[in-house]
């Protein structure tokens, strides 16, 4: 017999196990004390839900789209069903990790590179010019 480990048990909570699976956990449901603690807390944990971070990432992180996956839907370059499937993890679900992931893409989009790298060369510029150490800029 397989141990039951927490993953299995929010899988039967779930309803994602098989018939036999199912059987099993029911069984030794009866038979331990220990086991239905870790049910109710399971139970518990699933009640928390949405809010609590690790739930979403226990249940979220092997479903999370790729950064280039969100850079291309910020470029809206997805087909429809992938579009639609990030904007419900993102919008629906919320996912934490994709929302900073993803904020984080929006800025670098804000700023084109080119234009970021020529303020800062400005700025190398006046600040060199300033600090007197102008020497590296001439070659
Ligand atoms: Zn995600």
């Amino acid at each position: 017999m397989s141990e039951i480990t927490r993953e299995k048990l929010h899988a039967y909570l779930d309803d994602a196990l098989t018939d036999a699976e199912t059987a099993q956990i029911e069984q030794a449901l009866r038979n331990s004390d220990p086991l239905r603690r870790a049910l109710r807390q399971a139970m518990q944990e699933r009640d928390r839900g949405d809010h609590s971070l690790g739930a979403v990432w226990r249940r979220e992180r092997l479903t999370c789209p790729t950064r280039e996956q969100l850079g291309s839907y910020l470029l809206q370059v997805l087909d429809d069903a992938q579009q639609e499937y990030v904007d419900f993890h993102l919008k629906t679900v919320a996912c934490p990790f994709c929302l900073a992931n993803l904020a984080d893409l929006q800025t670098l989009q804000k700023e084109p590179a080119p234009k970021a790298k020529e303020r800062r060369r400005r700025f190398f510029q006046s600040s060199a010019g300033f600090l007197g150490v102008a020497r590296d800029a001439r070659k």
